[in-house]
C-alpha cells in the first residue's frame, strides 16, 4: 500500500502529524481511485484534530503556499503541484429531516468514516509514520471494489434519507466504475427516491453530467427509470417509455433508443452537449405520435416540437440557457437531415442546403445522425452507413467547392435599399431570400457578380427601377 501514495506531500504530512502527535489519514475517493488504478487528483486528508492547523503548518513547509480556509465547515484547503489537498477535522455528523445540511461535532476515524456515503468512499491509509500506510476498511471496501458494489456503510435508508443526493451518486459511481448497486441498497434508493426533492436542480445537474460523460450512460439512465428517480428528475424523458400497438403494429420503444443513441455517440465524441443532444433528440416523440391506418406509426414534426422543448427542460432542471441549449436545440431541430438525405438522391443543392443550415456544426450532426441509427437490421445499417460515408463525402466536396458553411450573403440588405430606392421593407427580405435560395440551389455562382446581376433581374420582376443604373446612363 505505502508506494502507492507516492506523492512527496503524504510523507511531510506525516512527519508534521506526528510532531503535533495527532493521527490523520488519506480518505475517500483518493483512496478508493488509487486501489483501482484510476487517475485520482485530489486528495483528502482527515486529521483527528484540527485539520485547519495542520493544513497550515503543511503548506508553510511545502513552499509557504496560500491556504483557503473554510471556518463553517472546519476545512482549509491548498494546490499543490495541480493537486488539490483538502485537510478536514474527523466528524461525526446528525441530519434533521428538512435539510441535507448537517450538524457537526468533532469525532473519531470511525465516525468520520460512517458519514461516508458507500463503502468504498470510506477506505481510509494512515498517515501517522509508525502505521504509514496502513489501510482501514471498517466497512468491507476492499470487498466491495474487488467485487464491483455499492453499498452503503450503516442501513442505507438512513444514508439516503439523511442527504439524498447520495442516491444519484449510487447511480453515478455504478455507471462511471461499472459497478452493481447492492439489492438492500438500491431497493432502500427505490423508497427515499422522493426525498430527491429537497436536493437543488444545479446539484442534480453536475451528477447527470458525470452519468452523461461516463462510457455507457444508457447504464445510468436505466438505473434512474428503475428506481423511479427518473420519472422525478426528468419527467420528459421517462415519458418516451413504452411500446403501444395497434393492428398489430409496435413503434419503437424510444427510451431504450435514446439511451442506445447515447452510448453509440459516446464512442464517437467527448463533446457533453452533443451528448444531451443525443438525449433530447427524439423527446417529443411521444406528444407527437400518431397511428395512421395503412401507413402504421407516425411522429410527424418532432424535431420542431422537440426543439421548442429543449430550452423548456433546460430552464426547469438548471441546465445553461446559454449557447449550448441553443447547440442542442438546433442539433435537435436538425437531428433528421443527414439521414433523409442519404436516402434521397444526394443532389449537390441538398447539401448545400444542410451545409448552410448547419454551419459549424455539420459534422457533430453527422455524428448525431450515424449515433441515431440503431436497427437491429444489418443490411439496413450497413445501407445507410454507406449512404452516409457519400454524403460526407459531398459535404466535403460542395463545401470546397462552394463555402456554405459560414456563408455570408454577398449582397448587403443596404445595397438593396440603395440600388432600387426603396425604403428597409419587406421587399428587402424577400430579394435577399431569393439570391440565398438561388445561391443554395445552384441556380447562379455563390459571388458578388452573380448575385448582383440576380438581384436586378428580381428587382424588376417586382416592379422595382434599378435608380442607380438610370443614373449611370444619362
Ligand atoms: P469524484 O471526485 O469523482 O466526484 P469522490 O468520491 O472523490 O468522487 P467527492 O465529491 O470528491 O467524491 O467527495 C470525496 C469523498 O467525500 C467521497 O469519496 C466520500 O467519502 C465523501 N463524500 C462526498 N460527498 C458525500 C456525500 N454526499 N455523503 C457522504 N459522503 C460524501
Ligand atoms: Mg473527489
Amino acid at each position: 500500500m505505502v508506494d502507492q501514495l507516492q506523492n512527496k506531500i503524504f510523507k511531510i504530512i506525516s512527519n508534521i502529524v506526528d510532531d503535533n502527535n495527532i493521527e490523520s489519514y488519506v480518505i475517500g475517493g483518493f483512496v478508493r481511485d488509487i486501489l483501482l488504478k484510476r487517475d485520482s487528483k485530489d486528495i483528502d486528508v482527515v486529521v483527528v484534530g484540527s485539520g485547519i492547523s495542520i493544513a497550515k503548518q503543511v503548506a508553510k513547509k511545502v513552499g509557504n503556499l496560500k491556504v483557503s480556509v473554510f471556518k463553517t465547515f472546519g476545512t482549509a484547503m491548498f494546490k499543490y503541484n495541480d493537486v488539490e489537498v483538502e485537510f478536514v477535522g474527523a466528524r461525526k455528523e446528525s441530519y434533521n429531516r428538512n435539510s441535507r445540511k448537517p450538524t457537526v461535532e468533532n469525532g473519531t476515524l470511525k465516525d468520520d468514516q460512517e458519514r461516508r456515503d458507500f463503502t468504498i468512499n470510506a477506505l481510509a491509509i494512515s498517515l501517522n509514520n509508525k502505521t504509514y500506510g496502513k489501510l482501514i476498511d471498517p466497512f468491507g471496501g476492499i470487498n466491495d471494489l474487488e467485487n464491483k458494489i455499492i453499498k452503503t456503510p450503516l442501513d442505507s435508508d438512513i444514508t439516503f434519507s439523511d442527504d439524498p443526493l447520495r442516491m444519484l451518486r449510487a447511480i453515478r459511481f455504478a455507471t462511471q466504475l461499472d459497478f452493481t448497486i447492492e439489492e438492500k441498497t438500491f431497493n432502500s434508493i427505490v423508497r427515499n427516491k422522493d426525498r430527491i426533492n429537497i436536493i437543488s436542480k444545479e446539484r442534480i445537474v453536475d451528477e447527470l453530467n458525470k452519468i452523461v460523460m461516463s462510457t455507457n450512460p444508457s447504464y445510468g439512465f436505466r438505473l434512474l427509470d428503475k428506481s423511479g428517480l427518473l420519472k422525478i428528475i426528468f419527467p420528459e424523458l421517462y415519458e418516451l417509455k413504452g411500446v403501444e400497438i395497434i393492428d398489430g403494429l409496435a413503434h419503437k420503444e424510444n427510451f431504450d433508443h435514446t439511451v442506445k443513441v447515447l452510448d453509440n455517440l459516446c464512442r464517437t465524441t467527448d463533446d457533453l452537449w452533443l451528448r444531451w443532444a443525443a438525449i433530447f433528440h427524439d423527446i417529443a416523440k411521444t406528444r407527437t405520435k400518431k397511428f395512421i391506418t395503412g401507413q402504421g406509426w407516425t411522429f410527424h414534426a418532432h424535431e420542431f416540437v422537440g426543439a421548442k422543448m429543449v430550452p423548456k427542460v433546460f430552464n426547469r432542471m438548471k441546465l445553461p440557457m446559454n449557447e449550448k441549449m441553443k447547440f442542442v436545440q438546433k442539433m435537435v431541430l436538425l437531428h433528421l437531415r443527414p439521414i433523409n438525405l442519404a436516402q434521397e438522391k444526394v443532389t449537390d443543392s441538398a447539401v448545400r442546403r444542410l451545409l448552410f443550415d448547419a454551419g459549424n456544426d455539420i459534422d457533430k450532426l453527422m455524428l448525431l445522425a450515424e449515433a441515431d441509427i440503431t436497427s437491429n437490421n444489418r443490411a439496413k445499417v450497413s445501407k445507410f452507413m454507406n449512404n452516409f460515408a457519400l454524403v460526407r463525402r459531398k459535404l466535403k466536396e460542395v463545401e470546397e467547392k462552394d463555402n456554405i458553411r459560414n456563408w455570408k450573403s454577398p449582397i448587403s440588405g443596404e445595397l438593396i435599399i440603395s440600388t432600387f430606392k426603396i425604403s428597409p421593407s419587406k421587399t428587402v427580405g424577400i430579394i435577399k431570400d431569393s439570391i440565398k435560395d438561388a445561391i443554395l440551389d445552384g441556380e447562379i455562382e455563390n459571388n458578388y457578380e452573380s448575385a448582383y446581376n440576380f438581384m436586378l433581374k428580381k428587382g424588376s420582376e417586382l416592379g422595382l427601377s434599378d435608380t442607380k443604373g438610370y443614373c449611370e446612363k444619362f
